[in-house]
């Protein structure tokens, strides 16, 4: 199946369920057993045992979101975070050493600088960009290598298939945020990672209006991360769970329009004299562009650009009024967004020495037209301010 036929039908069982297209959304603790057999575990043939291991709600949408990643299986976590927080903690034990790149998530870093570490496990964190030279940073007891491409706020790209050879040299076990590409426009597990983790709650969802990760892993290490949600009682909701699969379903078509609309105006910024760069690897001259059209087939509508330096009375101007510009977290729903960022407050090993106001867009499914006289009104009233 290609993958807008996986989005439209993966997951679903319309004849176990007298027909009906979508699944339906099962509310359970308790899952009765037919038979002691069934109970003792001899017989496997019951799939569900109780609400916290999974019903055909949660199924459904790990099966579709699996086929769609190309992985073994997948496991959901309540928020995009939790995917992240078990897949490593899955991989990781006292000792341990993990290496996450300098343009990571910032929450990412929070929970290997301020929990992890309180259980043994350090992070040591690389530039996004070192490709193969990753190699120089790895040491005996590192057991895991974590990817995020593009990074987040500034849109580096990172070469995975050199950082996967590097990791299966020395036996260590990749991780990559795929959140960005939303499990469509990039295929991690083809190139050798082993586990692929998303905020489901951005383009998966895509409406803005609920939480949810999904962990997707290879053979060798599904088990062990199944093992860690379930132990850690890791679960989803079964109505944030349908909203999830609902979103899934039109997901294809509306990164589409996304990525189209995303790069027309990450165009339009690198014209207007406000801008100083656009960071958007979709562009020609963006630094990550020959990674990224080597081994994505789209963008999506998030990206980041730089302003010249204003005064915050200038931003204020600027963001206090706009039309259809939210200024808010998240990202990957139907809606635009516009937020100032600070990407030099968030790195370690690398310099964000770009001068001027940074900002993260995300392009939503509204009028071009609209969005760009928008932000003309915008930059008018920063101006003028
Ligand atoms: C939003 C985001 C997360 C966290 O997802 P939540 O659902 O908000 O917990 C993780 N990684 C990336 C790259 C994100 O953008």
């Amino acid at each position: 199946m290609k993958d807008d036929s996986i989005l439209t039908h993966a997951g679903r069982h319309p004849k176990q369920n007298h027909g009906v297209v979508n699944p339906p959304v099962y509310h359970a603790s308790t899952i009765l057993f037919p038979t002691l057999d069934t109970f003792y575990g001899r017989d496997k043939s019951i799939k569900s045992t109780y609400g916290r291991k999974g019903t055909p709600t949660v199924f459904s949408l790990q099966d579709a979101v699996c086929e769609l990643e190309g992985g073994h299986g997948t496991i959901l976590a309540p928020s995009g975070l939790a995917a992240v927080t078990a897949a490593i903690q899955a991989c990781t034990k006292a000792g341990d050493h993990v290496l996450i790149p300098d343009s990571v998530y910032a929450p990412t870093r929070m929970f290997m600088d301020q929990t992890l570490a309180r259980f043994g496990v350090s992070a040591e964190y690389y530039d996004p960009t070192i490709g193969s030279g990753i190699e120089a940073q790895v040491k005996p007891e590192t057991s895991v290598i974590f990817m995020e491409a593009p990074g987040s706020w500034t849109f580096e790209m990172q070469d995975v298939p050199a950082i996967v050879d590097v990791a299966k040299k020395h036996d260590i076990i990749t991780i990559i945020d795929n959140t960005w590409a939303a499990g469509y426009f990039f295929k991690p597990l083809a190139l050798g990672v082993d586990i692929s983790v998303q905020a489901a709650t951005k383009y998966i969802v895509g409406h803005s209006d609920t939480m949810m990760g999904v962990i997707t892993c290879n053979k060798e290490t599904f088990q062990r991360v199944q093992d860690m949600a379930f132990l850690s009682g890791m679960c989803a909701g079964p109505d944030d769970v349908y909203l999830a699969q609902r979103g899934l379903r039109s997901m294809g078509t509306r990164l589409r329009q996304h990525h189209t609309n995303g790069i027309k105006l990450a165009e339009w910024l690198q014209q207007r004299p406000e801008v100083l760069r656009v960071m958007h690897p979709a562009l020609p001259d963006d630094p990550g562009h020959a990674l990224w059209k080597r081994d994505f087939t789209g963008a999506c509508g998030l990206f980041g650009f730089v302003m010249k330096s204003v005064e915050e009375r200038q931003l204020a101007a600027m963001m206090d009024n706009m039309k259809f510009f939210g200024m808010g977290y998240s990202w990957g729903g139907f809606e635009s967004l516009l937020i100032p960022t600070n990407p030099a407050s968030v790195r370690t090993v690398t310099k964000w020495d770009v001068e001027g106001q940074s900002m993260r867009i995300h392009v939503g499914l509204e009028d071009f037209d609209d969005l760009i006289a928008d932000l003309e009104a915008g930059f008018d009233r920063l101006a003028k301010a």
